[in-house]
Formats: C-alpha cells, sequence, structure tokens
C-alpha cells in the first residue's frame, strides 16, 4: 500500500474520479462512505489509495503471525468515451471488491484472489448505490469467516501447514 492516506479526502478527488466529485457535496458522501468501510471490522492495516489519474483504491488487512486476509475495493473512472450520450451510457466508474489471502502454494504466489465482485455504473446515483451494495457484500463475507483457512479451503488451494479446516 505504498503512499497510503488515512482519509480519503486527503486525495485529489476529482481529479481521480472525475468533476462530479468537486462540489462539497459529493465528497462529503464520499467521505462518510469511506469512514464507514473503514470501520467494517478492527483491521491490521487499512488505508487509501490512488494512481493519480483515475482510480482510488481502499484496503483492509487481517493478519496473524503467519497469515493475511485483506479486502480491498476500488473506484476506477474510465476515460470519457464518444459513446457517452448513447443508450444506454458507458459505464462512467467501476466498483471492484476483491477479498485474498496469503498462498501456502510449493510455488509462492504471495496472494490469491477469492472473491471478486464487479459493478459498472453510469451516475453518481449509481455509484453511491453500488458502493453500498459492495460494503454489504464485504460485511457478508467476514460474517462467513475471517479465518484465511477457511477461504483457503472454500477455494480449494493449498492448506496452511496446521490448518484445522476440516477437509469435506
Ligand atoms: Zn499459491
Amino acid at each position: 500500500m505504498p503512499d497510503a492516506v488515512e482519509m480519503i479526502t486527503e486525495l485529489p478527488l476529482a481529479t481521480v474520479l472525475g468533476p462530479e466529485f468537486d462540489t462539497e457535496e459529493a465528497q462529503a458522501w464520499l467521505a462518510g462512505w469511506a469512514d464507514q468501510w473503514m470501520g467494517l471490522e478492527p483491521a491490521a492495516g487499512r488505508g487509501w489509495h490512488s494512481n493519480g489519474t483515475d482510480l482510488i483504491g481502499g484496503s483492509l488487512l487481517w493478519e496473524t503471525v503467519s497469515d493475511w486476509l485483506e479486502i480491498d475495493i476500488e473506484i476506477r473512472r474510465h476515460p470519457k468515451g464518444i459513446l457517452r450520450d448513447s443508450r444506454p451510457p458507458d459505464p462512467v466508474w467501476t466498483v471492484t471488491l476483491v477479498l485474498m489471502v496469503g498462498c501456502w502454494c510449493q510455488d509462492n504466489h504471495n496472494a490469491h484472489y477469492i472473491e471478486e465482485r464487479r459493478w459498472d455504473v453510469g451516475s453518481v446515483e449509481a455509484l453511491t448505490d453500488r458502493t453500498r451494495s459492495a460494503y454489504t457484500v464485504a460485511q457478508g463475507w467476514l460474517e462467513s469467516s475471517m479465518d484465511a483457512d477457511y477461504w483457503r479451503h472454500r477455494a480449494r488451494l493449498q492448506p496452511r501447514p496446521g490448518s484445522t479446516i476440516a477437509e469435506q
């Protein structure tokens, strides 16, 4: 998480997400949502980051001594297309939500993406709805389990040595 910040408003929101986020109202909404997101569950690591042009992302990391589980959310703005006024309109933003865990394969892949959801949206209103949906989905994941072993087992990945999640 290079250059991660605690408050989403520390990022140049209108530059990254577009002129729709140039208003106090839009920024206040996003800040409120971001606060809620970062409070999802007490995490060992958290923060917001940006590529400076078209993407902001938030990361929540839970870790034990030798294992970890992470949930990331990203909002990416698409370049303005010439078909913007066509029907149905081009998506303006894509919201992507992922759950990933550490790798215990013989070849260390570092991370495995277990779950992913993606929503294309064309208006700030839809973006508001979908980012709320993402929060609910992430909440559901954490209610299922915050144990990386559980998610590896579910995805039939190599278990961590000593994993107590029973084979089914
Ligand atoms: Zn692996």
